[in-house]
């Protein structure tokens, strides 16, 4: 591991540091996930080419989120590839220690623990040691929900590990009143985000759509689309149009 590449967070507000979502595939079905799961018809781009598009956004940081960021297997050589210091992947644990030492630099590793997924509580706490001990930044959260038992978390304080719950956004008052969204309304963009072939979108209903009318050229952050789709929002994207 090069010592000279040691993980540095930016100072970049944390809403307007790209997200990158190589895949929108997940190898997990959590009863609480929020990913619409559409066939895997995308093209996976090469590393060569997320490495050009992704050392031509601005700053110093990035997101890799999903879906499950870690299915592209080159996801080890595209970060090695990276011209920035900030590199953050949101996973769900569910690659081996070996994949992770594929890395030549630390990152900040935001793992995620999934009950009934096939993976134990034990064994996730023990990745999670293990990139603890090889020098990466370490996050880690459930989802709060019944689907999570007490019992799996009491094995994770037990290791020192201390684990955030994230609310279950199905229960959010503005997920439920969503009919109430104009169907035409302008949308002030919140995220930037990059879709699995490396285009920007304004929002993840519209990314998982793909229709190049959507695309984004612009990398300015925030700014304000013409939407004639309100109402149709991801979860997601209603969550956070819920704070604007
Ligand atoms: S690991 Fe994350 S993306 Fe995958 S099914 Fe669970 S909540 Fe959804
Ligand atoms: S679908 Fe929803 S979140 Fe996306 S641009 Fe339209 S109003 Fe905004």
């Amino acid at each position: 591991m090069d010592a000279n590449r040691q993980y540095k967070l930016a100072t970049t507000p944390f809403a307007a540091i790209p997200r990158i979502i190589p895949t929108l595939v997940c190898n997990f079905r959590c009863p609480y996930c929020v990913m619409d799961y559409p066939q895997p018809t995308h093209e996976i781009l090469s590393a060569e080419k997320w490495i050009y598009i992704l050392n031509n956004l601005p700053g110093d940081s990035v997101i890799f989120s999903g879906g499950e960021p870690t299915l592209i297997n080159h996801l080890p050589d595209i970060i090695n590839g990276l011209a920035k210091n900030d590199i953050r992947v949101y996973t769900n644990m569910s690659r081996p220690f070996s994949y992770w030492q594929r890395l030549d630099r630390t990152i900040h590793i935001l793992a995620s623990y999934h009950h009934g997924q096939g993976i134990s509580p034990r064994a996730v706490a023990e990745l999670f040691q293990q990139l603890r001990d090889a020098g990466h930044y370490i996050g880690s959260h459930v989802i709060e929900s019944a689907n999570t038992p007490a019992d799996d978390i009491a094995i994770f304080d037990a290791v020192g590990i201390d684990i955030k719950t994230d609310i279950d956004i199905r229960n959010l008052k503005a997920w439920k009143n969503r009919g109430s969204i104009p169907a035409v309304l302008p949308c002030k963009t919140t995220r930037i985000l990059i879709g699995p072939d490396g285009k920007r979108y304004p929002c993840l209903h519209k990314l998982v759509k793909a229709n190049p009318g959507d695309v984004m050229t612009t990398m300015t952050f925030p700014n304000t689309v013409e939407c004639r789709e309100g109402g149709s929002c991801h979860v997601c994207d209603v969550a956070i149009f819920a704070r604007k």
